[in-house]
Order: C-alpha cells, then structure tokens, then sequence
C-alpha cells in the first residue's frame, strides 16, 4: 500500500448516529485531508489529540450529513474545500469544484475524482491509487449502496460497476455511512447460499457487537459479498427469478427490495 513512495495515516471516526468521518494525514508534506463534515466537532477532536494541521477538505456530495460541519470546519483551520462543480451554488463554504475525471494533486497524493452519480447527480468518490485508498461517499457501502434519490436505477447501477472496474481489489474503501449490519441481513436474504457472504455477516454481526466499525471494507470482499455488485451472478439471478432479465434490472430489483426491507 505505498506505491509511489507515499504514505499516509488514515483516521475513521463516527459522526452523528451513522455517519463516517475520515482524515488523512501525509506525513512526508505535513497535509492533512477530511473527507466529508458530517459535523466539525469529531473533526476537531481527531486535530487535536494528533496535532495534524487541516490543510485540505474534501466532499463527496451535497446532502446535508456529509456538508453539516464544513463552514465551522473551515473557520476553525482555514483549510481549502473540494468538492462536486455540479453544487459549487449549493455547498456552502466550497472553494472548488471538480467533475468526472479531474485529478487533483495534494502534497503529493494523488487524487482522482470518479463521478458515480445516482444516489445524488453530484456524487463522487475519490480514489488516491498510490495509497491504494478510496472514499466511495453514499455510492458505495460494505454489503449496501445509497439509496437512488436523484438519479435512476441504471445510472446507480453503472456508478457501481464503474466502480468495480476502476478500483483494484486490494483498495481500501471508506464510505459514508456505518450501515453495514442491516446490509449483511439484506444481502443473507439475496444471496444465501455464498460462503463469503455468510463468513463476511458473521464477522459484521460480531464487530458491530463488539462496537467497532465493519469498515474499511476493499474492493475483491465487496465483489465477494455485496448483492449490489453482484447483479450478474447466476445464483442471485436464478433467486430472484430473473435469469433474462439485464444486469440493471437485477440491480434494480435488489434496490426496491432493500427500501423495503
Ligand atoms: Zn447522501
Ligand atoms: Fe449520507
């Protein structure tokens, strides 16, 4: 995990009732990254008891529990927020705006801003290849994904499986929300008969006892274990009854089942 010579610490941290906060601090240029404010008091405290100085902010989308904290955030350290160009009118305290592809350059640390639309149109998720790092915001959870607000089931379905193709297996993934225990009983529900999956749940059923967080997660054990990836796999088809149908609808239909599990 240190190609390219980098090397950085990682913090996760909740925020809110189930949100994640997460920092990344360079040693080798002294920057220091947040990735989403749910709320700034957590982010503080993390400052503080490291004695990191918060160069830089990063944002994956616009709903309020990821941009809660972020004007109280800057005030306090002054650093510079990134996030989606998309909502440069609607983020307060932005400072710049990125779109599909853009890569940005932090004290080193490369980062590629990969637009995954469909939980939000504005959504991205960062993903920093020489650390072997990405936050997948509300797109991507452990065992789940978002809930398709603003955009439609097919444009969800090709952010995930963007994902899955751009992220290599051994990425560490850190997202937005602690929601990893329903999703293991939802997932159980579509895809019983995995191995993976089964060892996976029983490992969430017994952090999640334990108080500590299922994430992060990488990207081969979600393509493992996740139902929401899996939409081509020909038992998870044959479950849902759904051998002819496109891999979107599978997606889809996975989908509407969890909002109303
Ligand atoms: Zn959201
Ligand atoms: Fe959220």
């Amino acid at each position: 995990m240190n190609g390219g010579g980098m090397d950085a610490d990682i913090r996760q941290f909740a925020c809110l009732d189930d949100n994640f906060g997460v920092i990344l601090h360079l040693p080798a240029t002294e920057r220091t990254i947040a990735i989403d404010v749910p709320d700034a008091a957590p982010y503080l405290a993390v400052l503080a008891e490291t004695g990191w100085r918060l160069t830089d902010i990063l944002i994956t989308h616009h709903h309020w529990d990821h941009v809660q904290g972020l004007e109280a955030l800057k005030a306090e350290t002054g650093a510079r927020a990134t996030g989606p160009e998309m909502s440069r009118d609607r983020i307060v305290g932005l400072d710049a705006g990125v779109s599909d592809g853009e890569r940005l350059e932090i004290g080193g640390l490369l980062l590629e801003a990969i637009g995954t639309p469909g939980h939000t149109l504005d959504q991205i998720s960062w993903f920093a290849p020489q650390i072997g790092f990405a936050h997948t915001g509300d797109t991507l959870f452990s065992l789940g994904c978002g809930r398709v607000f603003e955009g439609d089931m097919a444009m969800m379905w090709s952010s995930l499986d963007k994902l899955a193709d751009r992220l290599p297996g051994d990425t560490r993934i850190y997202c937005g929300h602690e929601y990893t225990l329903s999703n293991a009983r939802f997932a159980l529900t579509i895809d019983p008969q995995n191995t993976a999956l089964v060892a996976r749940a029983e490992e969430v059923e017994a952090l999640r006892s334990a108080g500590r967080p299922a994430l992060p997660t990488t990207m081969s054990q979600e393509l493992a274990t996740n139902p929401f990836l899996r939409a081509r796999d020909p038992a998870i088809r044959a479950g849902l009854g759904m051998e002819t149908a496109s891999d979107a609808e599978v997606f889809a239909e996975i989908r509407r089942r969890k909002d109303s599990f």
